[in-house]
């Protein structure tokens, strides 16, 4: 029988689980206790329940810490950790994969990059994730493990839905994650250390803005809507100019901040007419633009543009009144980009 994971749920949802096993109420807050604070994954190490409880909660249920099966680290310190998930595809029936989480240090900080879902349905042409397809969506638990299970679990400063899969399309999991990062009860993490990437799923952007303070990065790839989505399907369901619309509702020019993923592909995007287009788009918005050195992958028409290009680029952008920078690439000897490590999994499986 497959047990239920108490690993996302509220200390309200534990209290209920406790009295539906004739516990008293308060192992509910015992429970996350263990699990949040003290990040405790078997119940026989919790010693303030009774053995009575401890048997009865292993019986239907576990805490659903899933230790990692690999890591790759970088000579820049990037760590690539490889984490076994096994995603619902049928009632009772389970589908094995495998998500990445990378760990990035620098100097005052140290980001975790987590996957949301195991593969991804959005089949973006550059993304070596979105070829690898859609397995399915990681539960809260499988999403917490990459912070729970990780070397550097303790001492991580920021995160960022940024691994594989899009953050949106699940979103009521990652929404639990988000609960548990900056509740008292949870991790009470500011929201200002977490970012969710998205490539602009419109209605739970929507919710998204409205339930959290987190900080918004939007894939935007290319400001032509025909060229955009020549390369990312979703434009022709959300375009990038209602999701932009849709961003303009909300206050950024705060401690909230929202801004905008640009890989430059050689050849595609990298024209001063694309970096016009760029400026006008955005004209108005309180925000930042990354530009993104591409590596090449296999069976793929662009290339990466040279240094000299990008610079053009981002300075063009400058000059239009835009922030752009070129971000730094980071454990590139592991192929920290995400998909590239689970791909090679699958691969070799
Ligand atoms: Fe999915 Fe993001 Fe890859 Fe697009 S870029 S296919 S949304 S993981």
């Amino acid at each position: 029988m497959t047990k239920t994971k108490l690993l996302g749920k509220t200390p309200s949802e534990l209290k209920e689980i406790a009295l539906s096993l004739g516990l008293p109420s308060f192992t509910g807050g015992q429970l996350a206790q263990w699990i949040y604070v003290k990040r405790v994954g078997d119940f026989s190490l919790m010693t303030n329940l009774s053995k009575a409880a401890r048997e009865k909660l292993s019986e239907k249920y576990e805490v659903g810490i899933t230790p990692y099966t690999l890591c790759q680290k970088s000579k820049d310190g990037t760590k690539k950790y490889l984490f076994p998930v096994e995603c619902p595809v049928g009632k009772d029936t389970f589908e094995k994969s495998s998500v990445e989480a990378v760990m990035i240090p620098e100097a005052d900080r140290k980001t975790l990059c987590v996957s949301s879902q195991a593969g991804c349905k959005m089949g973006c042409h550059f993304c070596m994730t979105g070829r690898q397809g859609f397995h399915g969506n990681l539960d809260a638990a499988d999403i917490l493990s990459q912070f729970i299970a990780i070397d550097e679990s303790e001492s991580l400063t920021n995160t960022v839905f940024m691994g594989m899969g899009e953050p949106l399309d699940n979103y009521d999991n990652v929404k639990r994650v988000l609960e548990v990062l900056t509740s008292d009860w949870g991790w009470g993490w500011s929201p200002k250390r977490i970012t969710l990437s998205s490539i602009g799923v419109i209605p739970s952007l929507r919710r998204f803005l409205d339930e959290t303070k987190c900080h918004l990065a939007i894939s935007l790839h290319n400001p032509f809507p025909e060229e955009r989505a020549s390369m990312m399907p979703v434009e022709k369901a959300y375009h990038i100019k209602d999701v932009l619309s849709l961003i303009k509702e909300y206050d950024f020019t705060g401690q909230r901040r929202v801004s905008f993923e640009y890989t430059v592909f050689a050849g595609f995007n990298d024209s001063m007419r694309h970096a016009d287009a760029l400026v006008h788009l955005l004209k108005g918005l309180e925000c930042r633009v990354n530009l993104i050195r591409f590596h090449k992958i296999p069976d793929f028409p662009y290339g990466t543009a040279p240094d000299i290009v990008m610079e053009r680029f981002r300075d063009r952008l400058t000059k239009g009144g835009l922030t752009a920078t070129i971000r730094a690439s980071r454990g590139e000897d592991i192929a920290a980009a995400c998909g590239l490590l689970a791909g090679e999994h699958a691969e070799k499986k």
